[in-house]
């Protein structure tokens, strides 16, 4: 069979350019080189496993919004299959049948779930069984390429043992999948300095996608740089300064030669050097930010883009699960 790459999409609302270069911008990539066997599903069905997070306007919107960011960056619904989650009923079906051959234990030990559980008072079962459902959503289309941050590579060394226990327990059934990381991800600092950018750390630490161009001049002004550079004088490194780390994902060759040797001569003052970054990032988010302007005005289209998405997620996941149906052995 092809390879078949998945991806699961946290419908967190708009996303920020460290989701753009370490995630979105591959699923594109990898859209273009697989096709139809490129499957981005928006995973509306995990976002109530954030306790509190119980609002249904908003998570209607935010699946939205997620669904109409990916389109703004280039994902095209033509080209891959592109859906929403809880569309395909098959992904709760798979999950259950996970759940029950996953032993309790070994979901206790993710870190991800500890690192959640441990700051609530009452943890829901579904926090607990949220990577089951995750190895449902992979193993539902058999994909065997999984791109991923670095923290749900434990997630997917799950997927690989469940689908090793179904199929020493029914037959042969589910590929065991790799997880490919989004290495950009892990390289994309916050805009406070404070380590890799997100969400959670507030919005002082993201630079948004859909961001109007004064906030984030009014985000970069401000932002830390090389300490050496004290005086305009001093000459500064661009490796050891986040600005310099954005020029890499947003300047030219041309752009970045005068920063790094401006910066290591002092032929340029921080000031200078960041107005040539927003430069770049006006150039790369302006077209983005119209695209995602048009699909907006458009939800029906959407919508109905989404519902294309499931029936041709649904093809491929219904003869899977009667598959699994018969091989478990529920009655026709
Ligand atoms: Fe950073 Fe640019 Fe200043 Fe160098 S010149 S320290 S890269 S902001």
């Amino acid at each position: 069979m092809k390879s078949r790459v998945f991806s699961g999409i946290q419908p967190t609302g708009e996303p920020h350019i460290g989701n753009y270069f370490g995630a979105m911008q591959n699923y594109v990539k990898l859209g273009e080189q697989y096709g139809k066997n490129s499957i981005y599903c928006v995973v509306d069905l995990h976002a109530p496993t954030n306790p509190g997070a119980y609002d249904p306007a908003l998570l209607a919107q935010r699946t939205l919004d997620m669904a109409v960011a990916n389109m703004a960056v280039g994902l095209d619904p033509e080209k891959v299959i592109f859906f929403v989650q809880s569309q395909v009923p098959e992904h709760t079906q798979l999950g259950w049948l996970f759940t029950v051959i996953t032993p309790v234990g070994e979901l206790e030990r993710m870190t991800q779930y500890k690192d959640k559980a441990g700051a609530l008072e009452s943890v829901p079962a579904g926090l607990l069984m949220y990577p089951v459902l995750q190895a449902a959503d992979i193993l539902l289309y058999k994909a065997d390429t999984v791109p991923v941050g670095e923290d749900q590579v434990q997630h997917i060394e799950l997927t690989r043992e469940i689908a090793r226990k179904f199929n020493q327990a029914f037959g042969e059934t589910f590929p065991e999948p790799k997880a490919v990381l989004e290495k950009n991800a892990l390289r994309i600092p916050g805009v406070d300095g404070q380590g890799k950018m997100s969400k959670s750390k507030g919005e002082s630490s993201v630079l948004g996608l859909f961001e109007a161009m004064d906030s984030i001049w009014a985000k970069l002004r401000p932002a830390p740089t090389d300490p050496a550079r004290v005086r305009r004088t001093d000459p500064g490194d661009p490796e050891k300064c986040l600005i310099g780390d954005y020029h890499k994902l947003f300047s030219d060759d041309q752009t970045l030669q005068v920063v790094y040797d401006g910066c290591r001569t002092a032929g340029i003052g921080c000031v200078d050097c960041k107005k040539m970054l927003m430069e770049g990032v006006r150039r790369e988010l302006t077209p983005i930010q119209e695209r995602g302007e048009r699909l907006r005005a458009d939800p029906d289209l959407i919508r109905d883009v989404l519902a294309q998405g499931a029936r041709e997620a649904q093809a491929i996941a219904a003869p899977v699960m009667e598959e699994v149906r018969q091989k478990v052995g529920f009655l026709k």
